[in-house]
């Protein structure tokens, strides 16, 4: 696991193993320099365990990367459980893997991701407390994609700003991919400053009602990257920039909630090149966690969530600046910054201990 190309001195990674409920699973801890590490839980159909573990790794790393962004008290950590979510589900493996984050004592925190629902993550409460993303319970945040999407409208008013020298939205035209949570929010807020909006996803019912809400243009999926828009706002997949779609997009910026958008870094330094903008996306879709992160506090509250808001469309503001006075590619710049906050908040806890 040294030698790994995403190893990234992980501080553990922890396979699990329950014969009775049939888990096979992965905690990857990659840091909790900046406090208890916090990630979502992943089920998943791995090809083989070489696939889970670089998940694992990968995953937990860009949690670390973005909760040091958001500038919330996590560190960065990730679970994936090796398995169909459609078929291999049982009481009896959520609460296996619940034992297995119990063990780690709270150095770990767990909570939804894909493949797994808020259902799911009720039964690993019963066997640990290091679980968020519930729906009951006095700390409970609920849906984080409100927060999350309007965080991402903010982010690309802060990209238009840069490019346009007005963050004013009238007039300016949007490609969404993807109008589930996130994307559904996100075009309601540009309608509502008076984008034009072209939209795209794989579901005709989701497509419809959003249309019908903001008078968005519908294209099919595969048309949304040669729209001739100012602003591409990706909401679905990730590895949705990649040598293809780059030749083919039009637009001045790419700013949107999608996890994981660059099929590589060196991505980054191609849409530089190429004259777009970027807002990194583990930067403009930190609301999400800042709402989960005002749960794992045991006290939620609404202006401690809008206060870390402004504070991290700030950050992304200096990013995209460093960006542009130093000709870097924007996410190589967020890398660096969100690496010297985790190496910084070492010596702190070195030294509480
Ligand atoms: P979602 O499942 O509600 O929405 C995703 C939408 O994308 C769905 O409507 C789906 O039909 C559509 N889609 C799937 N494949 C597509 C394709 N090939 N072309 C076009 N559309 C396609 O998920 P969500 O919660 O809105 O999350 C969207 C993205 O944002 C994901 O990458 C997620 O990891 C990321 N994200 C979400 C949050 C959050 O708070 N929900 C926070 C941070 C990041």
């Amino acid at each position: 696991m040294f030698d790994h190309p995403s190893f990234d001195g992980h501080e553990g990674v922890h396979a699990i193993h329950d014969p009775e409920s049939g888990l096979r699973a992965m905690i990857a801890v990659h840091s909790t320099a900046r406090g208890p590490a916090a990630g979502g839980c992943r089920m998943w159909p791995y090809t083989d365990a070489g696939a889970m573990l670089t998940d694992a790794l990968r995953l937990s790393q860009g949690m670390s990367y973005k909760n040091a962004m958001a500038d919330i008290p996590l560190g960065g950590g990730k679970a994936v459980i090796w398995g169909d979510p459609r078929k291999d589900k049982s009481e009896a493996l959520f609460r296996a893997f619940g034992r297995a984050v119990e063990q780690l004592g709270g150095q770990y925190v767990t909570a939804e991701d894909v493949g797994i629902s808020v259902a799911d993550m009720a039964i690993v409460r019963l066997e640990t407390r290091h679980v968020a993303g519930l729906e009951d319970g006095a700390a409970a945040s609920g849906d984080p994609s409100p927060v999350t999407a309007e965080g991402v409208y903010r982010g690309i008013r802060e990209v238009a700003r840069r490019l346009f020298g007005t963050d004013d939205l009238s007039g300016r035209t949007v490609a969404v991919q993807g109008v589930g949570s996130v994307g559904g929010y996100v075009c309601e807020h540009l309608a509502k400053a008076g984008a034009h909006l072209v939209i795209t996803d794989i579901d005709a019912d989701a497509l419809q009602a959003v249309s019908a809400r903001t008078g968005a243009r519908i294209v099919a999926p595969d048309e949304i990257y040669d729209v001739d828009a100012d602003i591409f706002s990706p909401n679905a997949l990730g590895a949705v920039i990649n040598e293809q779609t780059l030749a083919r997009l039009k637009v001045r910026g790419v700013a949107g909630g999608a996890n994981n958008q660059l099929v590589v870094p060196e991505m980054g330094e191609l849409m530089r090149r190429k004259g777009i903008l970027y807002a990194p996306d583990y930067v403009i879709n930190g609301g999400g966690i800042i709402n989960v992160a005002a749960e794992i506090s045991g006290h939620y509250s609404r202006d401690w969530v809008a206060g870390k808001l402004d504070t991290l469309i700030a950050t992304l503001g200096s990013v995209l600046d460093e960006a542009l006075s130093t000709g870097q590619p924007a996410n190589a710049v967020a890398d660096r910054i969100a690496r010297r906050r985790i190496a910084e908040a070492r010596p702190a806890k070195e030294q509480v201990r």
